[in-house]
């Protein structure tokens, strides 16, 4: 499904990512750890188009992502959410959600749209958890909900593949614990990559994990063989 050989980023001679080689079979929930510094995010940049690579491939259900512009890449099926917030405040969730499902189709397809909520929003809207809040401003959302309204405006899209950059950073005991249950539900008919930090959400939630370190893959596995891996715990859990 997602293949990437040997991807090089160097910035200023500075080699972020020195040969990654990852693969995610089709509806795999990995995760994505490492220590700050280590590459992660630059991994998810190279997969979306945001960082071109000097050298290697990244290959999405057949195809060759390198080369490929961002807004191509997310019509190919491939969603990212990033550190910081893009929900649309003033925006009431219900709107949020179609904004997103519109922008991912073709600028013919709009003048076309029938009024009222397509399936995708409909989908993004229950799977989240959201529908009480639909016609809330997400302005008022708590932190959780905002993080679900992201996710699901990445579902409205559609995507094959997610990508989702620490999404239980700062969330409380429950909304991590719902968080974990909504990734496992989306991997159900989604790949999805998460880059997480939180050692007690990955133990309860977590099935293959990748390691990254110095812009390698360090070690990938269960999250017992990784957290018992000595290298893993030199320059990860024993900092
Ligand atoms: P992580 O997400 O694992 O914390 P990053 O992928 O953000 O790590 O960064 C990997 C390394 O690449 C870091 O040393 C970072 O300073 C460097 N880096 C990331 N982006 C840039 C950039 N645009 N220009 C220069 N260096 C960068």
């Amino acid at each position: 499904m997602l293949e990437l050989r040997d991807v090089q980023v160097v910035f200023d001679g500075f080699r972020a990512l020195d040969g990654v080689n990852l693969t995610v079979p089709e509806g795999e929930l990995r995760f994505l750890i490492g220590p700050n510094g280590a590459g992660k995010t630059t991994l998810i940049d190279v997969i979306t188009g945001l960082t071109k690579p000097a050298g290697g491939s990244v290959r999405f259900g057949g195809l060759d992502l390198v080369g490929r512009k961002e807004h191509q890449i997310v019509r190919l099926g491939v969603g990212r959410t990033f550190q910081t917030s893009v929900v649309f405040e003033e925006l009431t969730v219900i709107e949020n959600l179609d904004l997103a499902a519109t922008f991912r189709q073709p600028l013919w397809s709009l003048a076309r749209r029938r009024r009222g909520i397509s399936e995708a929003v409909e989908q993004a809207l229950t799977r989240t958890g959201l529908e009480d809040l639909a016609e809330r401003s997400a302005g008022v959302l708590s932190h959780g909900q905002r993080q679900w309204l992201e996710i699901g405006m990445l579902l409205a899209q559609r995507p094959k593949l997610l990508l989702l950059d620490e999404p239980v950073a700062g969330m409380s005991k429950d909304e991590r614990e719902r968080t974990g249950e909504l990734l496992t539900e989306i991997a159900d008919d989604h790949t999805v990559i998460v880059v997480e930090h939180d050692m007690e959400f990955l133990r309860r939630h977590a099935s293959t994990v990748t390691v990254l370190h110095e812009g390698k893959v360090l070690v990938e596995g269960s999250i017992d063989q990784v957290s018992a891996d000595p290298r893993v715990q030199e320059v990860y859990l024993g900092r």
